[in-house]
């Protein structure tokens, strides 16, 4: 008798691009991380890492034409054959496909079936960006794979659990219903591993502590998570609301969209890519990288001071907002690169909140390391932490917790 298999890929489909991870989950170590970029174009790239036998930790790369995400896949795969790993392995258990937009409907990661596929086909309208990309991914991997269980986790499955309170528009509720207009939220995956290891850290049980989870990368999400549950977060019907994040503007009064298009007569697809892609850090300083900014301010930069201030005045607001949200905090935690690494970040949030019981140890706060650690002072009422958050990781959990089941029903 053969071994059940123990591998889950990992992968994230964007429309030009597919990261992936293999990972083992007997004890759940990478065997190898890579992506492919520019797919369709002549110098498309594949950067790929073996993380175990022979070539453990050499990066390899590829420029070529990669026609599409077929091709890319294909490319994928020919890597981790040569280093033993190859996708027609029967080690590999199930694919696990990160999926934007799972509307109301998918609270939990889903078996992908024909009528799985045409429910994230449906959501398109909301997710116009990213759910095309995310189908393409999976129909690739199933044409290659067949045989393979696919798994889809979506980002906004976390977030199903919000108050139809939270989750509303004040809007013409027939108007919102009609074109499924409401907040879903993102980063999900995020925020359910981050809010969960944060429960570990204080040596809780996750539905014993009330946490904020501030999630920090380029683009940048707030959550309120009650017992485990989510209840409020800062992401909306799309990925553009709440905190100022690297090219995204956040919250913003929705007229400036009307003003724009009378007097400025930028027409709906240029105010949407100046939302999108020309505002939040890069709008107000020209950088969308933490660093450089932080670089700036250090040489007296007026710009990158008020992209700041922008930024921890927004993350203040919604500190604010989800304390009174959630009545009492246990803690307040920072993830991806921006919270994981940037202690000025961290220190400026919370300066002046020690009166609703935030603080940050000045020490404790320098110390740069990749587990997770608590940086509040020992007699802070509130737990500020940061923990390293690890979307493919809580992926592959998921993904294989699912195909587990469904090998033992
Ligand atoms: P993510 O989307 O989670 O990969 O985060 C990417 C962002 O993290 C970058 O755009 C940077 O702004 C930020 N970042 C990464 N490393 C650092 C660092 N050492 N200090 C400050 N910001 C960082």
């Amino acid at each position: 008798m053969t071994a059940d298999p123990t591998r889950v890929l990992v992968l994230n489909s964007g429309s030009s691009s597919v990261k992936y991870q293999l990972l083992d989950m007997r004890d759940a170590s990478r065997l190898a991380i890579g992506l492919v970029e520019r797919i369709g174009e002549d110098s498309a790239r594949l950067v790929h890492t073996p993380l175990t036998g022979e070539g453990a930790g050499t990066k390899r790369e590829r420029t070529e034409r990669i026609e599409d995400h077929a091709a890319a896949l294909k490319a994928v795969s020919q890597e981790l054959e040569r280093d033993g790993l190859g996708l027609d392995s029967p080690e590999l258990a199930a694919i696990g496909h990160r999926v934007v937009h799972g509307g109301l409907k998918f609270s939990e990661p889903s078996l992908i079936d024909d009528e799985v596929l045409a429910e994230i086909e449906r959501l398109v309208p909301v997710a116009p960006l990213h759910n095309p990309a995310n189908l393409t991914g999976i129909r690739t991997a199933q044409a290659l794979r067949p045989d393979l269980p696919q798994v889809a986790v979506f980002d906004t499955a976390f977030h199903t659990t919000m108050p139809e309170y939270a989750s509303r528009y004040a809007i013409d509720i027939a108007t919102a219903d009609e074109h499924r207009i409401r907040r879903y939220g993102f980063h999900g995956t995020s925020h359910a591993y981050v809010s969960r290891k944060t429960a570990a850290l204080l040596g809780r049980d996750p539905s014993e502590v009330n946490v904020i989870v501030l999630h920090l990368g380029n683009g940048a999400s707030a959550s309120a998570v009650a017992g485990g549950r989510c209840v409020d977060t800062s992401m909306g019907m799309t990925p553009l609301e709440g905190l100022v994040m690297g090219t995204r503007s956040g919250d913003i009064d929705p007229a400036v969209v009307f003003h724009l298009g009378r007097v400025a007569g930028m027409s709906l697809d240029e105010t949407d890519e100046l939302l999108n892609k020309k505002s939040g850090l890069i709008g107000l300083c020209g950088d969308n990288d933490m660093r450089e900014i932080g670089r700036r301010i250090g040489e007296g930069d007026e710009r990158a001071q008020l992209a700041f201030d922008v930024y921890i005045h927004r993350l203040k607001k919604y500190i604010g907002a989800y304390t009174a949200v959630l009545g009492r905090v246990d803690a307040l935690v920072f993830t991806a690169g921006v919270g994981e690494n940037a202690a000025p970040v961290r220190e400026a949030a919370v300066a002046g909140l020690e009166t609703i019981g935030f603080a940050v140890d000045a020490e404790r706060n320098a110390v740069r390391s990749d587990v997770p650690r608590i940086i509040s002072p020992d007699d802070a009422r509130v737990a500020v932490a940061v923990v390293p958050t690890d979307e493919e990781l809580e992926i592959a959990q998921q993904t294989f917790a699912l195909v587990g089941d469904a090998r033992t029903v």
